[in-house]
């Protein structure tokens, strides 16, 4: 009301002193214009205060968007459910806790057993070709063929050493639990070792990361869960 009385008494002074100045009033009144707006603003505080406070607009429009935000989420948060499997099929399959000095385990297996993605999820590195050099020894081309996913669940799983990469298994390919990836070998270092899948569950970090992606956590565990048909997730 006040502001309604002010705007008022601002109008009312504007007719009075332009009455009779003809065309120059156009240009007068625009200029008094973005004044009467500043007047408006500057008187303003005093009535405004109780209305701006609950105003705080900032806080009730992230209210605003958050209830409707949750609407469309659960279409897609329901249609994933976790299965695991164990990563090689095949026979004459042995595995054992021990791996030298970091986290992952050795599946000694034929070579062209089938190394299979323990569980769905999206591919992530592959590597067709073996670049390992026994003089050089680079740790990045120690693991030789290799295939690593990035499991529905958020934990990457890498298989290397492998004599094959599966057809079709590129980056950014989405997988099944149970869908072959490659075939087991001895490529990398395990040149002239038994042959083995090198496996490791790590950390999502970049597709290069070798040091992470060749195993962060004790995969054994569930291996033997995996084996015996059971649910156990990282
Ligand atoms: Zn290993």
């Amino acid at each position: 009301m006040n502001v309604h009385a002010i705007l008022c008494w601002v109008l009312a002074a504007c007719t009075l002193v332009l009455a009779g100045c003809g065309k120059t009033a156009v240009s007068v009144s625009q200029q008094s214009l973005p004044v009467a707006t500043v007047a408006i603003v500057m008187s303003s505080p005093t009535p405004f205060p109780p209305t701006r406070t609950p105003r705080p607009s900032p806080t009730s429009l992230p209210t605003l968007t958050s209830t409707l935000e949750p609407t469309p989420v659960p279409p897609t948060a329901t249609p994933v459910t976790l299965t695991y499997v164990f990563p090689v099929r095949g026979e004459r399959i042995e595995y054992s806790p021990y791996h030298h000095d970091y986290p992952a385990t050795d599946i000694f297996c034929p070579v062209g057993s089938e190394f299979v993605a323990p569980t769905s999820g999206i591919v992530d590195f592959v590597n067709r070709v073996d670049r390992w050099n026994p003089a050089t020894n680079q740790p990045e081309h120690r693991g030789g063929l290799a295939v690593a996913i990035i499991g529905d669940d958020g934990w990457r799983y890498y298989g290397s050493h492998l004599s094959a990469v599966a057809e079709g298994i590129e980056p950014g390919v989405r997988v099944e639990a149970g869908q072959v990836l490659g075939y087991t070998g001895n490529s990398g270092n395990a040149r002239g070792t038994p042959p083995h899948l090198h496996f490791g569950i790590s950390r999502p970090t970049t597709p290069d990361d070798w040091a992470v992606r060749r195993g962060e956590i004790p995969p054994f565990a569930y291996l033997q869960a995996w084996e015996r048909g059971e649910l156990l997730r990282p």
